[in-house]
């Protein structure tokens, strides 16, 4: 009797986890590529859920923050964003690895989707869900993963400026993957800056 209860233990083992990519490759689901499976545990649903909750503190937060980074424009000036690309990258990919799931695709959407990684989705929808989340609001491709376009509506419910979901995003720019979002996003605010005061004083 004990022997069918340890090979149902090890089936419902195979069924169950987006951790195990072998063994829910061996069932024939997808697995896609180039996903560190450990990335896609449980536990990091839970943070990127939370992340969805508390997206209002967190639009809050980050616009401090890119108050900040735009401040220090000069320093990154001064020693060049060449150089200060690496190590902000590296801080980057771990604290939105962490919060968001982050895939570094150097063009970040989290302002206007919620806080939810958009990257996340099995098929890299930049706007909005395919025709298949289930009834449960899971994602068709990995059933046990909330679609991170429900968590992306809910999340902009939250947010000041969560009618930006609306915004069509632009196809993703491979040219930009694993470069930093934070500096990018310095870069350009402050050049706009630098135009708005020459057009002032012509
Ligand atoms: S949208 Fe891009 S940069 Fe932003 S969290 Fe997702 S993968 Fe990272």
């Amino acid at each position: 009797m004990a022997e069918p209860k340890v090979a149902n233990a090890a089936e419902a083992k195979i069924v169950k986890g987006n951790a195990a990519a072998a063994a829910k490759a061996a069932t024939g689901a997808f697995t896609p590529s180039g996903v560190s499976p450990s990335r896609r545990s449980r536990h990091k649903y839970t943070v990127r859920l939370w992340a969805v909750r508390n997206s209002r503190f967190l639009e809050w937060f980050y616009n401090r923050f890119a108050d900040l980074f735009l401040l220090l424009h000069p320093l990154w000036n001064a020693i060049g964003y060449g150089r200060v690309e690496r190590p902000v990258t590296f801080v980057e990919r771990h604290v939105k690895g962490f919060l968001f799931d982050c895939r570094m695709c150097g063009q970040c959407a989290l302002s206007s989707t919620g806080m939810s990684c958009p990257m996340n989705c099995p098929k890299q929808l930049r706007n909005g869900p395919c025709g298949g989340v289930r009834a449960n609001g899971n994602c068709e491709v990995e059933p046990d993963m909330p679609c991170v376009w429900v968590q992306a509506w809910k999340g902009s419910q939250n947010m000041t400026k969560g009618d930006a979901i609306l915004n069509v995003q632009k196809p993703v720019n491979q040219s930009l993957r694993e470069t930093s979002s934070w500096l990018r996003v310095t870069a350009e605010a402050a050049a706009r800056r630098e135009a708005q005061a020459k057009e002032k004083q012509a």
